[in-house]
């Protein structure tokens, strides 16, 4: 997200600094799957997706080799007639949007994908313009692009945000001391802690979710799926199987976490892939890892001024942020430089919540709500 904005931000002629404690994509970008899917549930997260979509293309087509926008489309899969009811507005709404979205039977999946197994299910929808990135490549071209006419501050930690008669007049990060009017935090999961020393406890909770990936003896022909009630997306890479789940909804400490898998996921994993794919059973387990997640209380990003004047964040991606982030890293932008963002205030408006809120975890990349 800091690297979006940072490259909107640039378009727009600013001065730019980007400060990052660690090395580029150091969060949970370089843990993410990629899925980038317009089958979200909500309109204005699906056009974020849609204009994401349309820059992950121009970078494809610009950095062949070094960055991929790739995938047969996504088959969104439900087994349950609730889910199916459940599915129809949504799919209805996008629709009505201008969005690829297909009903299809498990018969045209099985003729264009004959290794799926899907006798079980009851609806099948089908996203032809969807697609999958790596976020550490996508940031890697990003920061290729912007060398040169943006200031990298890596391996600085943020060290304090600088206020001078109560607005933001720059930061301290690692020795730096960079005087700005306007700070944007993109922080992800650590922003609450990031924000506490300002006496702000913005309402983000970390929360784990799972990856594992499996190997097949030749080269996997299939679409990204999402099953609904089997509780799983896939995404199908070459010989490999991107396979995705293993969500917690209990809050985990961002600076001390279980970064790898646990058993009881890799057992179901293996299963929940059998259960989809016909060579399932053969797929050998290559490894995997977990990653945390930023949750908000209403499952919506936290955009735009928050705190002190000058301060701005961009955070609360809830497990699908890589399919949102360059539109999102527009429309922040836009922020920023005080113009208007198309995204509703009382949904994405970071000071819809100015102080803290309790809430329960939810998992974020549901489109069943
Ligand atoms: C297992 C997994 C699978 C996922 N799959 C998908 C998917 O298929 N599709 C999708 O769209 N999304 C997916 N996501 C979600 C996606 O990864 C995130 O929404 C997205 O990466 C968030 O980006 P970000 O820039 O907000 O946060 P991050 O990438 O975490 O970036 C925050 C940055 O802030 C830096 N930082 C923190 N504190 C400080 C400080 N004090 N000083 C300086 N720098 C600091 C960190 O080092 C980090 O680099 C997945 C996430 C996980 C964990």
């Amino acid at each position: 997200m800091g690297m979006s904005a940072a490259r909107s931000l640039r378009q727009r002629g600013l001065r730019v600094a980007v400060v990052e404690r660690e090395g580029p994509a150091a969060g949970s970008t370089s843990r993410a799957a990629g899925i980038v899917s317009v089958l979200t549930w909500d309109e204005d997260d699906a056009l974020l997706v849609k204009r994401s979509a349309e820059v992950y293309r121009e970078l494809a087509t610009r950095y062949p080799g070094r960055f991929r926008y790739h995938g047969d489309g996504m088959l969104t899969v439900a087994q349950r007639q609730e889910t199916v009811e459940a599915m129809e507005p949504r799919v209805r709404s996008l629709k009505e949007l201008g969005l690829a979205v297909e009903d299809w039977t498990p018969a045209q999946a099985k003729e264009r994908w004959p290794h799926l197994k899907m006798e079980d299910a009851r609806a099948l929808w089908y996203t032809p313009g969807d697609g999958q990135v790596y976020g550490y490549d996508y940031v890697q071209v990003v920061l290729e692009e912007l060398q040169g006419h943006v200031d990298f501050y890596f391996h600085h930690p943020l060290k304090e945000i600088l206020l001078e008669g109560g607005d933001v007049a720059g930061v301290k990060a690692g020795d730096a001391v960079l005087r700005a009017p306007r700070v944007l935090l993109a922080t992800g999961v650590w922003t609450r802690k990031v924000l506490e020393p300002l006496g702000l406890t913005i309402p983000i909770k970390p929360y784990r979710t799972q990856i594992s990936v499996w190997t097949a003896d030749e080269e996997v022909r299939l679409p990204i799926l999402h099953d609904l009630d089997l509780g799983f997306y896939w995404v199908p890479d070459g010989h490999k199987i991107i396979f995705g789940d293993g969500t917690e909804h209990v809050e985990s400490d961002p600076d001390q976490w279980k970064d790898y898998n646990d058993e009881d996921f890799l057992l179901s994993a293996g299963e929940r892939l059998a259960r989809r794919f016909i060579f399932g059973e053969e797929a050998r387990l290559q490894g995997g890892w977990a990653g945390l997640c930023d949750a908000t209380p209403d499952r919506h990003p936290l955009l735009g001024a928050y705190g002190p004047q000058g301060l701005f964040v961009a955070v609360g991606f809830n497990g699908f942020g890589i399919m949102r982030a360059p539109a999102v890293g527009e429309e922040a932008a836009k922020l920023v430089v005080g113009e208007e963002s198309f995204l509703p205030k009382e949904k994405y408006g970071a000071t819809r919540f100015p102080s803290w809120v309790d809430f329960e975890i939810q998992e974020g990349f549901n489109v069943v709500r």
